[in-house]
């Protein structure tokens, strides 16, 4: 049985957007695949409105960020950490030889704008790096705030932003709040497949990745952008056939609208937070609240495995809490092509299971 997905990622697509990639292939060095690819391009520019180098990688998220801190950050990153994810860039970056400050928050506590502002008046940073959406709380850092209190108390550190899962479903501006770049997976709020994730730079970044020695070949933005303006193609093979997707997906989602689809995720998250703080209570602080995954604190003490199991025997799969919060919350994801229906009736099993074990 095929089980509907509420997860943080993969998330469920839509059979029409799955059938695309069944198509023929074409050679990625083809005339074919240089419009296909010039046209995705464009569609991911105005999605955002944006100037911005927009870019497509065949790789899960994790390359690109990976990418982001091997060709933007020349000798210093400062990284907020309220999370898994955050606690996992302070790893890449030492993993690739950076210097990397770790500026801990309480997980499922937002990042304090003023602690980054205090942090970046006493040391220079080249970049700083940091998470729209966390994944492992259900919570979404005030990135346009942060934004604000770099550019004004050090104008010159690049803003590095992991987006994977908010892209498109909680709101964000590139030009507009000065980021600098900023990568999301197509398995989250895009409604693809895993396999390819997109990025956007600003010009000033790709400046300064240029004075960066060792970025390496595969994840090198300065490449990918060469080729891309001499020949409208990738320096590697491509994944095709989800290219094939993200442009069917592209023109679905501008035909929604960019504004319509954050308004959807809203209603969504809003039906997963009365039910929340009707059965259970919100993980993270209040104001915080994600509009693409919900975290339940589990007040009730209920056996959240057992509990996703008999989920799962009625085809749903929500996630268990993550790491150390693995019994003590679970995740319900309501992104990309789902509705506020799926939501009412995935809420209405969940409620069916609670009521019939007595939890
Ligand atoms: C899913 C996720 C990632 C990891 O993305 P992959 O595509 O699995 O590499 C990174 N950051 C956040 C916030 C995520 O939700």
């Amino acid at each position: 049985m095929h089980k509907k997905l509420f997860l943080p990622g993969p998330v469920e697509v839509l059979d029409e957007v799955l059938q695309t990639q069944a198509r023929p292939l074409i050679g990625h060095r083809s005339k074919e695949f240089s419009r296909l690819y010039e046209g995705v391009i464009n569609k991911l520019k105005r999605l955002f409105n944006t100037e911005y180098h927009a870019f497509v990688f065949t790789s899960s998220g994790t390359g690109v960020l990976e990418g982001f801190i091997r060709n933007f950050v020349k000798e210093k990153v400062l990284i907020p950490v309220n999370g898994s994810f955050s606690k996992r860039w302070v790893e890449a970056a030492q993993l690739n030889g950076k210097g990397v400050k770790a500026l801990e928050f309480e997980w499922g506590r937002a990042v304090r704008p003023e602690v980054v502002a205090e942090e970046l008046r006493r040391e220079r940073y080249d970049a700083l790096m940091v998470v729209h959406n966390e994944s492992s709380t259900g919570l979404t850092n005030p990135l346009k705030e942060i934004a604000e209190v770099v550019r004004e108390v050090s104008p010159d550190t690049l803003i590095l932003v992991d987006a994977v899962s908010g892209m498109l479903g909680v709101p964000l501006e590139l030009e507009g709040w000065g980021i600098d770049a900023v990568a999301a997976s197509v398995q989250k709020a895009f409604g693809l497949p895993p396999g390819i994730s997109v990025a956007y730079v600003s010009e000033r970044a790709m400046e300064r990745s240029k004075e960066i020695e060792n970025r390496g070949m595969y994840f090198n933005f300065e490449r990918m952008l060469d080729y891309y303006n001499k020949k409208k193609q990738t320096p590697f093979t491509p994944n095709i056939s989800l290219m094939y997707a993200l442009d069917y997906q592209l023109d679905r989602i501008l035909a929604e609208g960019v504004e319509n689809r954050y308004e959807r995720h809203l209603r969504m998250a809003e039906l997963a937070r009365k039910w929340a703080l009707e059965k259970f209570d919100m993980f993270p602080e209040e104001g915080y609240w994600s509009r693409t995954i919900t975290c339940v604190a589990n007040t009730r003490g209920m056996p959240v495995a057992e509990f996703i199991e008999e989920l799962g025997r009625r085809g749903y799969a929500i996630a268990n809490g993550y790491g150390p919060l693995k019994e003590k919350t679970f995740r319900i994801g309501h992104m990309g092509d789902l509705t506020e229906r799926d939501v009412s009736e995935l809420l209405g099993v969940m409620d069916e299971i609670i009521r019939e074990k007595g939890w």
